[in-house]
């Protein structure tokens, strides 16, 4: 997704591209939209991630409007935990709107001289950079006038916390007008500051970034290439067929491929079932509650119909088709290894997928294994990645995969019947 999909206006456009970025990090891709429309906004996300423009870039577009209220005060403030986050920031907000015309920042930290605070904050504001212990004091001695703040920022909620700033926070908060948009960011949304952070805003909208790159260590990923959509029939038989494979969830990017694949693996004699959007919700709870209580092995689901799905005895996740968005490989894996247990996670790519996988690992800060299935292996080269090693087998597989019934143009290669006609709903026992 280029900057320019993002709504922002030409001069901060510039800037970024000054900056030398050419693409939004995934927080920026999330949060600058649905900041820009004025949405309160928790993020957690970790430094590192972009963060800093993903709040200071729609609070910079903001402010190429004029206030309607006669101040001097600040339009934005960014409370952080650290004078070093604090000038980091600062110069972001610099870098970031340094083709906008009149944007004054300021910085309010501990350890400056007060003469010079004093000296900033008598002229007029637009965004006020600050650790809340620095601006107490001087809002405590009448130099700050809230009346025209828009945006309050909390930076690195949990640190904030962690460092007993919790009623410092709380006394900034309270002296912000209440029409004000509260944008947070933090590592975690968990425990205090989850608590914390559900008081300040209002309907936000939840962002979570940091977890892309922290959970899922308890499951293995890897990733085949394969030719076609039979090859990768092929290849979802093979692992089926483990018996390390409890209940799986078969991820599609359409709701035709998800019947279509559902009914593949039916006629090769799983119990399957789709689940996508366009069954009606009882449907969709009758074909749940046969994953729930086992009577299924195998759901093949769109992205939209999976958000949410908590079943335990998951062990495998596919990716039959990859996700557009890498933020959805995170959600897709996150279906296995749940309440502590491990969890396997097999990507099939087409040999020009190749982008797409990048954009994963770039997400989850990890590479993902390329595996190659002895008898299965594409014999078209993936685009810039080969592959590396054999897969590791599931034990007592014997004869892994047999060409089998097949269905449509999801077939296994040998397959000689046709598809059977049949609705995707749950079908068969285990
Ligand atoms: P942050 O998480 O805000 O501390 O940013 C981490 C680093 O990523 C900083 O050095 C930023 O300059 C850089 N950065 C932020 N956004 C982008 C982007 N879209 N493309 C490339 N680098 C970026």
């Amino acid at each position: 997704m280029p900057f320019a999909a993002l709504g922002l206006c030409p001069a901060i456009a510039k800037a970024v591209a000054a900056a030398g970025y050419t693409e939004p990090t995934p927080v920026q891709a999330a949060a600058i939209p649905a900041a820009l429309a004025g949405q309160d906004l928790l993020v957690s996300a970790q430094t590192g991630t972009g963060k800093t423009a993903a709040f200071m870039l729609p609070a910079l577009a903001r402010l190429a409007n004029p206030s309607e209220v006669r101040s001097y005060g600040p339009r934005v403030l960014v409370l952080t935990p650290t004078r070093e986050l604090a000038l980091q920031v600062t110069r972001a907000a610099e870098t970031y709107g340094k083709f906008l015309r009149r944007v004054r920042v300021v910085s309010i930290l501990g350890g400056m001289p007060y003469p010079v605070q004093n000296r900033l904050l008598k002229g007029p504001v637009d965004i006020l950079v600050a650790t809340p212990g620095r601006l107490i004091d001087h809002m405590r001695s009448g130099r700050i006038d809230f009346a025209r703040l828009e945006i309050l920022v909390l930076d690195e909620a949990d640190r904030m916390l962690d460092m007993g700033f919790i009623e410092d926070i709380e006394t900034v908060v309270a002296a912000t007008p209440a029409s004000r948009q509260t944008v947070l960011f933090s590592a975690t949304l968990d425990g205090s500051v989850g608590t914390l952070a559900r008081r300040l805003t209002r309907d936000a909208r939840r962002i979570d970034i940091s977890n892309a790159r922290t959970r899922h260590e308890n499951i293995e990923q890897v990733l085949h290439y394969a030719d076609d959509q039979r090859h990768k029939m092929r290849l979802i038989d093979h692992y089926l067929r483990g018996v390390d494979v409890d209940q799986a969830i078969v991820f599609t990017a359409t709701k035709r491929s998800a019947d279509e694949v559902a009914d593949a693996l039916v006629s090769q004699g799983f119990a399957a079932a789709a689940l996508h959007g366009d069954m009606n919700q009882g449907q969709r709870n009758r074909t749940l509650g046969n994953m729930r209580r086992g009577n299924l092995k195998v759901l093949v689901a769109t992205d939209v119909a999976a958000r949410g799905i908590d079943v335990q005895t998951i062990t495998h996740v596919f990716n039959f088709d990859l996700p557009r968005a890498a933020e959805d490989y995170v959600h897709r894996i996150g279906r296995t290894g749940r309440a502590g247990r491990c969890g396997i996670a097999v990507s099939l790519a087409g040999a020009r997928d190749h982008g797409q996988v990048r954009q994963i690992e770039r997400l989850t800060t990890r590479a993902i294994r390329v595996h190659v299935v002895p008898g299965l292996e594409p014999r078209i080269a993936p685009t810039r990645r080969a592959p590396a090693g054999p897969t590791r087998r599931p034990p007592n597989r014997g004869a892994a995969f047999a060409p089998r019934q097949g269905a449509g143009r999801f077939a296994a290669a040998g397959a000689k019947t046709a598809r059977p006609a049949g609705k995707p709903t749950a079908r068969g026992a285990r």
